[in-house]
């Protein structure tokens, strides 16, 4: 049977076979000049693994929507760092052209800067002014899924060499 074109390109795939990791998910044109690139930073293998918590989701979108703006090569190309309804990854909209193994290397700065997290007070703008839920958020759990991502993306070795060792050897536990 011919499946229904999707206008929605995360329903061209095939989410039983899914794993871990960034994957370029769409590219879209605005005015036919700017080009906004579209991430799939996929934390949860979709079936396969449990869904991130809503504390974990909630607490990655405060870090990283403001680090990765923070950082010094790919921070001034973020749109938007958005989570997925799904609770399986997030997505990162880019425009400058940013590639994948730039924004590998700027996670890898963010996650030395930023984590293991210790407390709430490491959340930037989970307060009642800056945040719809700030009772929302989890430290032991998302320093947890962090390091399981970040070893998606980086060897043992590889992430020694970028001063992450510690999502191998889990040095906060
Ligand atoms: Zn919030």
């Amino acid at each position: 049977m011919e499946s229904k074109k999707s206008v929605v390109s995360s329903f061209d795939v095939d989410h039983l076979t899914l794993k871990e990791g960034l994957y370029l998910r769409s590219v879209y044109k605005i005015n036919d000049t700017l080009a906004v690139h579209s991430w799939d930073m996929r934390f949860r293998a979709p079936m396969a693994h449990a869904p991130l918590g809503s504390g974990e989701v909630h607490t990655i979108e405060h870090l990283m929507a403001y680090y990765l703006r923070l950082d010094p090569v790919i921070g001034a190309s973020v749109v938007s760092f958005c989570p997925m309804g799904c609770k399986t990854g997030f997505y990162l909209s880019t425009m400058n052209n940013v590639d994948a193994a730039q924004i590998r290397a700027a996670l890898a700065r963010v996650y030395k800067q930023v984590f293991p997290i210790k407390s709430k007070d490491d959340i930037v703008g989970l307060n009642e002014v800056q945040c719809g839920n700030p009772g929302l958020y989890a430290v032991a759990s998302t320093n947890e899924a962090m390091a399981h991502y970040m070893r998606c993306l980086y060897t043992r070795e590889e992430a020694e060499a970028a001063g992450i060792g510690s999502i191998y050897n889990c040095e906060w536990q």
